[in-house]
């Protein structure tokens, strides 16, 4: 017999709707002891677990309460803000995610809900002890300030060792007592120093700060010239934020997050400000996450995970190089920081700063749309635009194997002559891209993917970029055996640098790519070597085209500019501009003015043309009409859909039986299936679909109702991105 039909089925336990942080179609109905509101944490039974899970509304009361677990308030812990909530679901909708999966991220932290512990310290005790050394008079007249220290710190101040301290502590001299386990996050003082802004500056900032004082949404794109002082301006809006009692979120580029701007931002507010990022340790992750949650950290800088922090008293979020590519997550949970944080901005009422020398086409045509307002800081602060120059390729080519034309050479020969820097710039990492037998043509192909193996020569290694696959470079052809007959072909960083040291032996150079450069740290090492110039010229990939501020750095060689188009889709014209500007603006920072020499094949290619005018705006009216004409964002909404999976034949067959499924619909077209540009990845097969619509329509409503009903067999992944930024 059904021993629940017995009892009344629901209705007489307090229960709720629980949300957990896994892959689940929705909240699961918990009882509860008490009414507890939504956003408080809860610890829930789920199979043999507990589970970390928040209470997200009411019940669907479709359990009967005899088989009802019960879900225990996670004592201790303000709960989460109502509005993180209706983010999460904001987002999960938007980008077609659980919202379980969401919620995921912003309980990144386990740790931070596990119970604070205490540290052991000492104070001065009443004894004194009968024999006193120097040693021990040292400790104690240290300890006499009555500040609690742990023995290792209190060795370290009074230059004693740890057993001098264990002897005080044993004749009681000093005394037990505890601290929290973490020292306050320092708060940061929007009074501390102001930098005394140029009249430019002075209006862009105060225009920022009205956004802030409003506390109601408002969004503005802050769009300056690179070295204008965009930092030294979004920091008057923080400043703002801080006086009316609110706390700020600024995102970076992780790339971005370096000491150089903590500094200075603690050089304008006395302190360096909360920081959250994928290096930090668990025990950071504990105390950063607690002390956001309990409105303690007043200021976060982070990346792009960030956004999904429990703030309480939003009052500004800050995306700075908003244009990065870097704020879409491509895994996972797949969304835009970029374009999330307008969104969270928006639930919070709080003002949202977009901060580019580049901005994105969207953002641009937001600001001159007038739906953003758009502040405009034409100036560089002490410093001229530099001399942007075409150098074209096909009039200057060298021998075989020379990436560095003659042009570019005289002009290096000059910078280093006059004690000045340069950096040479190649957006790809490594010796070569291709390797090939010239007796049998057989190209070097990843076994796991259809992408070309690169040479990195360092290393002696083919390496594919994409899965990392790796083997020792062959000594023969593994298609014909022909011995000696693999070249490389086409320049990576490391290949510019051994022409560059061919040409320099005596210039001392560094490589900068994610290769050579291993972690933030090493990063910043390689920065402070070029800012104290024990180094002449870099040589790097993306990793250094942003941000970095090097006054003596007169001179940028950009090795090959045609590379930024393959496989870029839509953005990939875009995507050229805003790196090659960035990389630009890297040029003549300080007194003298910059130069910059761009080798192509294509000097008659309008974006490079209006690169070498310095008009930045031709560009973008350019651009603005191609997807106007196109119907693509923003002037209509796209959302891809990749199918992979290991059978290539399954996954193909899925792939057209989804488009034959695809339900008709006005202002709304499916392209596809297609072979996505990398067909195999990581030995998956991999098919698109496009799902393109004018701007009115809701396309997430019309992904569910096609989606939902398609079968999907094992063994085949299917991954929706809304608004993709890659093609591949
Ligand atoms: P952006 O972010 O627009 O590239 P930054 O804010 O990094 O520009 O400023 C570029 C450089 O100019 C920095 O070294 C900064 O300290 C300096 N700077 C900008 N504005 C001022 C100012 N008002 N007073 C002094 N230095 C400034
Ligand atoms: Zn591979």
């Amino acid at each position: 017999m059904n021993k629940a039909a017995l009892k009344p089925r629901s209705g007489t336990v307090p229960r709720a709707g629980v949300l957990l942080p896994l892959p689940l179609s929705g909240a699961y109905d918990y009882a509860i002891g008490q009414e507890l509101p939504r956003g408080s944490l809860v610890v829930a039974p789920l199979g043999p677990r507990d589970v970390l899970g928040v209470v997200w509304g009411k019940a669907d009361g479709q359990v009967a309460d005899a088989r009802l677990k019960t879900a225990e308030p996670l004592a201790g812990y303000p709960r989460l803000p109502e509005k993180l909530c209706d983010f999460i679901d904001w987002v999960a909708r938007y980008t077609f995610n659980l919202p379980g999966n969401v919620l995921a991220m912003a309980l990144r932290s386990r740790s931070a809900f596990e119970p604070e512990t205490t540290r052991v310290a000492y104070v001065r005790g009443e004894a004194t002890p009968a024999r006193l050394t120097p040693a021990r008079e040292r400790a104690l007249r240290i300890a006499e300030d009555g500040l609690a220290r742990t023995p290792a710190a209190l060795a370290e101040e009074a230059n004693v060792s740890a057993a001098v301290v264990r002897g005080l502590i044993e004749t009681g001299a000093l005394k037990e007592v505890a601290l929290p386990e973490f020292d306050p996050v320092p708060l940061p003082d929007p009074a501390f120093a102001h930098t005394a802004l140029n009249s430019e500056q002075i209006v862009a900032a105060s225009a920022l700060r009205e956004g802030v004082a409003k506390k109601a949404f408002s969004a503005t794109l802050l769009d300056g010239v690179t070295g204008s002082g965009k930092t030294e301006t979004y920091f008057e809006a923080i400043a703002e934020a801080l006086a009316c009692g609110k706390q700020a979120l600024i995102l970076l580029p992780e790339i971005a997050l370096t000491v150089q701007f903590l500094d200075r931002f603690a050089a304008r507010f006395g302190c360096r400000p909360a920081e959250w990022h994928s290096d930090l340790s668990q025990k950071e992750r504990k105390r950063i996450y607690r002390a956001v949650l309990k409105g303690e950290a007043r200021v976060v800088v982070g990346a792009r995970s960030a956004l999904f922090l429990p703030f309480s008293e939003l009052g500004l979020i800050v995306v700075d190089e908003e244009h990065e590519q870097a704020f879409k997550q491509e895994e996972g949970v797949i969304y835009h920081a970029r374009d999330m944080a307008v969104v969270r901005a928006r639930i919070e009422d709080c003002a949202v700063i977009l901060s580019s020398a580049t901005p994105s086409l969207e953002t641009w045509v937001n600001a001159t749309t007038g739906k953003y307002a758009h502040v405009r800081l034409a100036n560089r602060h002490a410093a001229v635009m530099p001399d942007v120059r075409l150098l074209d390729m096909r009039a200057h080519r060298g021998e075989p194997g020379s990436f560095i034309s003659t042009p570019l050479r005289e002009a290096l020969a000059v910078a280093l002559a006059s004690g000045e820097q340069a950096m040479l710039f190649l957006n790809r990492r490594g010796y070569a891209p291709l390797t090939l037998c010239e007796a049998c043509g057989h190209k070097m192909i990843c076994r796991n993917c259809s992408a070309w193996l690169v040479e990195h020569r360092y290393h002696r290694k083919l390496i594919c970029h994409h899965c990392g696959f790796e083997t020792a470079t062959p000594s023969q052809c593994p298609q014909c055996g022909a011995a000696h007959s693999l070249v490389a072909c086409g320049p990576g960083v490391e290949r510019v640098a051994e022409e560059f040291a061919r040409i320099f032996p005596q210039a001392r150079f560094a490589i900068a790519s994610s290769d050579t450069l291993h972690g933030p740290l090493e990063t910043q090492a390689a920065i402070r070597a070029m800012m104290k110039h024990e180094i002449d010229v870099v040589i790097g990939t993306q990793i250094v085209a942003k941000g970095h501020h090097f006054p003596q750095l007169t001179l940028v060689g950009v090795i090959d500019a045609d590379l930024g188009g393959a496989g870029g889709g839509l953005r990939a014209r875009e995507r050229t501009f805003h790196l090659l500007h960035q990389v630009s603006g890297r040029a003549g920072r300080a007194e003298k003015r910059g130069l910059v020499l761009i080798q192509t094949r294509n000097p008659d290619d309008a974006v490079l043309k209006a690169l070498a005018a310095g008009d930045r705006d031709a560009f973008y009216e350019q651009e603005r009409e191609f997807r106007e004409r196109a119907h693509a964002p923003p002037f209509g909404r796209l959302a891809a859909i990749i199918l992979s999976g290991y059978e290539s034949g399954t996954v193909r067959e899925t792939a057209r039986a989804l488009a034959a499924a695809a339900p008709a619909a006005r202002g709304l077209k499916v392209w596809g299936p297609t072979p996505a540009f990398y067909q195999i990845l990581r030995g998956r097969t991999r098919e698109r679909l496009l799902v393109q619509a004018e701007r009115n329509v809701d396309v997430q409503a019309y992904l569910h109702v096609w989606l939902d009903a398609a079968r999907i067999p094992n063994g085949v992944r299917l991954t929706v991105d809304v608004d993709p930024v890659s093609f591949f």
